[in-house]
């Protein structure tokens, strides 16, 4: 299934895209994407559902594909052909790091330069929604707590990240820095997570051009490991770090300006597309 939110900010209802291409009402049915909604049980239930009997909804603002996200944990240079580029060692262990909650937006929507930015970048990751309680959970269960991914882009400012002291949560966490969506694909439908194509483009340019295939740490490592130190919960999201291709790297580096679209995608889980306009 692909499971989506449609509507305007703070409005959106459940809904899922049918084989059609057709957006489909669940608010009959579910609540909101979130929390129960997307347990096993709760997919089962909305699996269960011939779409062609559900109202259909016309196309408008599609918004962050899951609600009531409690954790937006981020790991870094968990690409090892990114890692280079950044001139970093692959760490021995996964880098964690949190994105507020705050900066989570619809996949299409306006992304906010913040106030005295000049390093504002991109990074098409994936991401993974978890959809059960997971806590101390082995790596050859990890997926059984995953209800899906999405597309996911880790907008970063690269000064506020790395050149402001402390750790990087401020240069990750600026409103509108955390484009999810368009759907939750559920995991049924994807096939192998290490083997998906990732590609970002600026205003055309193809600029990332990878493959999840050279993730160090997989989405079940990567579950499983986090869930050593806190519970996973319905809702909370990982996003698992991104391919080489980022402004930082370039030489020289570059990165985003008010007027710039950003657009990307991943195999099997749909495209965002962005334009970058300054916070005033
Ligand atoms: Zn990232």
């Amino acid at each position: 299934m692909k499971l989506m939110r449609v509507g305007e900010i703070g409005q959106e209802k459940p809904a899922m895209l049918d084989a059609d291409g057709k957006i489909r009402d669940l608010s009959g049915h579910v609540s909101d994407i979130a929390g129960a909604s997307i347990s096993p049980e709760g997919l089962a239930k909305l699996a269960a559902i011939d779409p062609k009997t559900l109202p259909e909804l016309q196309p408008g603002r599609i918004g962050a594909c899951v609600a009531g996200t409690g954790k937006f944990i981020c790991i870094g240079l968990n690409f090892s052909d990114h890692a280079a580029e950044t001139g970093a060692a692959v760490p021995p262990e996964p880098v964690i790091f949190m994105k507020a909650t705050s900066a989570i937006v619809g996949p299409n929507d306006n992304v906010l330069i913040p106030r005295g930015s000049e390093k504002t970048d991109w990074e098409v990751e994936l991401g993974v929604v978890i959809g059960k309680t997971a806590k101390y959970v082995s790596e050859a269960d990890a997926l059984d707590y995953v209800a899906g991914y999405c597309v996911s882009h880790d907008v970063s400012e690269r000064a506020f990240q790395t050149e402001r002291a402390g750790q990087w949560t401020k240069g990750k966490s600026c409103d509108t820095f955390g484009p999810i969506g368009p759907w939750l694909v559920t995991k049924d439908e994807i096939a192998d997570p290490q083997n998906l194509g990732m590609w970002l483009k600026v205003n055309g340019e193809t600029m990332q051009n990878g493959s999840s295939k050279t993730m160090v740490y997989g989405v079940a490592f990567v579950v499983s490991y986090l869930s050593q130190f806190m519970s996973l919960h319905p809702g909370d999201v990982i996003s698992t770090g991104t391919p080489p291709g980022v402004g930082m790297g370039m030489k020289p580096p570059r990165f985003l300006r008010a007027g710039d679209v950003v657009e990307l995608g991943i195999d099997g889980l749909g495209t965002q597309k962005q334009t970058f306009q300054a916070d005033l």
